[in-house]
């Protein structure tokens, strides 16, 4: 095919030709230029980072508080990898979540409601491990379920709204978005279907005694990867936003703000609303890909430290509150471990705590939740500034599909087409939009360029592996 960047592709020097750029150092674009790189392959690997360092939403000041579970697999076998340190939280056993509902603390669900309750989750359980829904493929059910919005559906399966709104409060935290008619019920099934069923994903989310921290925080996770990038002589441009990609049969074209650089493969590893903002286009067609799907969540991050902490013994080391509630709480987790002497709660808010006006304070909700009057005593209140660099909002632990047709709903990571492949944790199979998504999305994506121009370096498994994930 004639390629219409001829042009370009001659004035551009060889130091700039690469045989893969990555755009993000994020844990799935760090992961995926690790598994690269650690095979010694003599491939040249340069990643390109719009912030100023490594670890995306991995943030350092709160990645104490970030937890995984021993469920997710990408992440708990990396970890043993680089024998870091993993510490449980407080033992929770025998404690239940409090949801917070309108009026007060939930301590006993009425029979009608319980039912109705039990019987969505059952239903959203079943359909999610249906294997129809171990992804996006077009079939009557998908097709209707793409277009339907996760409320649409809700409103349709449950009469009663107490019980409606009960049920929010669990589908919220599983994808951590306040409006649900910004999300896709055929998105929700795969994604819950990937995390082995809502349950599981709930168990993930809410917490139960498998969920483990890392010792001194997820960073370490990013500070390893890192690490061994640059001794395998990996390279790294920080402080330079990706505007475009060009392609043809023969290289991609990278260019940034200062740099205009060549590859054989772009692994774009960058959250789906953040990737709206690169042109991706092809020497045949004008922009590739459907973008813009995704809606990102406006959660506010907020990490509280006590000295004495103000919940009682028999606390649950939960708190959801459904949308719909004046509060601004949405879900709030015991973070602490380790033996520091200090107790962390952690969690989301709607909006920040600070431009709170009229909704009931953060610290209400706690008093009520904790039956003390104790939860202003806080020794650091911190929220995360959800502003970056470029002014976009990435807040969110994860990004959502909208409602949109069955053409649109595809997994980028399983769309092996040519020469631009997508990784961020969005696009992971399992576990999608949490750190284990990141990894696992990470890794898939270095074994299949693997696979195209160095096979000889994967194992038989990892091929077998590549060949039944994607
Ligand atoms: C507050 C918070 C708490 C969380 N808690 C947990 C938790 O407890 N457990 C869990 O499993 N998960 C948690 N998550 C989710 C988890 O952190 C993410 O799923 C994971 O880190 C995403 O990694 P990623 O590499 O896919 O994306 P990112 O980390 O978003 O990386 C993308 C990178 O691309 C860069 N970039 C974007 N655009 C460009 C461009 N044009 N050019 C160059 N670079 C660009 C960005 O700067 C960023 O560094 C949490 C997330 C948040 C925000």
């Amino acid at each position: 095919m004639a390629s219409d960047f001829n042009d370009e592709e001659s004035v551009t020097e060889d130091y700039n030709d690469f045989d893969v750029i990555i755009i993000g150092a994020g844990l799935a674009g760090l992961t995926c230029a690790y598994n690269i790189l650690k095979r010694s392959a003599g491939l040249e690997v340069l990643i390109i980072e719009a912030n100023k360092e490594v670890g995306g939403r991995i943030l350092k000041d709160y990645s104490d508080t970030f937890h995984v579970n021993s469920l997710q697999k990408h992440v708990t076998d990396l970890i043993k990898a680089f024998h870091i340190k993993i510490e449980r939280g407080r033992n929770i056993d025998g404690k239940k979540t409090i949801l917070y509902t309108k009026y007060g603390p939930l301590q006993n669900l009425p029979r009608y409601n319980g039912a109705e309750v039990y019987n969505f989750l059952q239903t959203m359980e079943e359909n999610a491990l249906d294997p129809k829904f171990s992804n996006y493929t077009s079939h009557e059910k998908a097709t209707q379920l793409a277009e339907t919005s996760v409320e649409q559906l809700l409103r349709r399966i449950i009469y009663l709204p107490y019980s409606r709104t009960l049920c929010r409060a669990f589908i919220c935290s599983t994808c951590a978005m306040r409006n649900l008619n910004d999300v896709s019920a055929l998105w929700m099934l795969v994604m819950l279907n990937g995390a082995s069923g809502i349950l599981n994903r709930l168990k993930i989310t809410i917490g139960d005694s498998n969920r483990y921290f890392v010792q001194g925080g997820m960073t370490k996770i990013v500070q390893e990867l890192f690490k061994n990038i640059l001794k395998q002589d990996g390279k790294v441009k920080f402080v330079e936003r990706v505007n475009e990609i060009k392609f043809n049969d023969d290289r991609a074209y990278v260019r940034t703000e200062k740099s205009y650089l060549k590859c054989e493969f772009v692994v774009v590893a960058v959250p789906p609303p953040m990737q709206d903002r690169i042109v991706i286009k092809s020497s045949s067609q004008e922009s590739l890909y459907p973008q813009g799907l995704y809606a990102a969540g406006e959660n506010v991050f907020f990490k509280l430290t006590y000295k004495r902490p103000p919940w009682i013994n028999d606390f649950a080391e939960n708190i959801v509150t459904p949308w719909d509630t004046s509060a601004n709480l949405n879900i709030s987790y015991d973070a602490t471990h380790g033996n520091t002497g200090i107790f962390v709660l952690a969690g989301f808010l709607g909006e920040p705590n600070a431009t709170q006006t009229h909704n009931k304070g953060l610290f209400d909700i706690l008093n009520e939740c904790f039956g003390t009057t104790d939860a202003l005593k806080y020794v650091k209140y911190k929220e995360w500034n959800t502003v970056t660099s470029n002014l976009q909002t990435i807040s969110s632990p994860m990004s959502v599909m909208k409602p949109t047709t069955i053409f649109n709903h595809s997994n980028y990571i399983d769309d092996l087409n040519g020469r631009i492949l997508f990784a961020s944790s969005e696009y992971a199979v399992n576990w999608p939009g949490t750190i284990d998504g990141a990894i696992e999305a990470g890794e898939a994506t270095a074994y299949s360029i693997l696979l195209r121009i160095r096979p000889q370096a994967l194992t038989f498994h990892e091929i077998s592996t590549l060949t039944f994930e994607t």
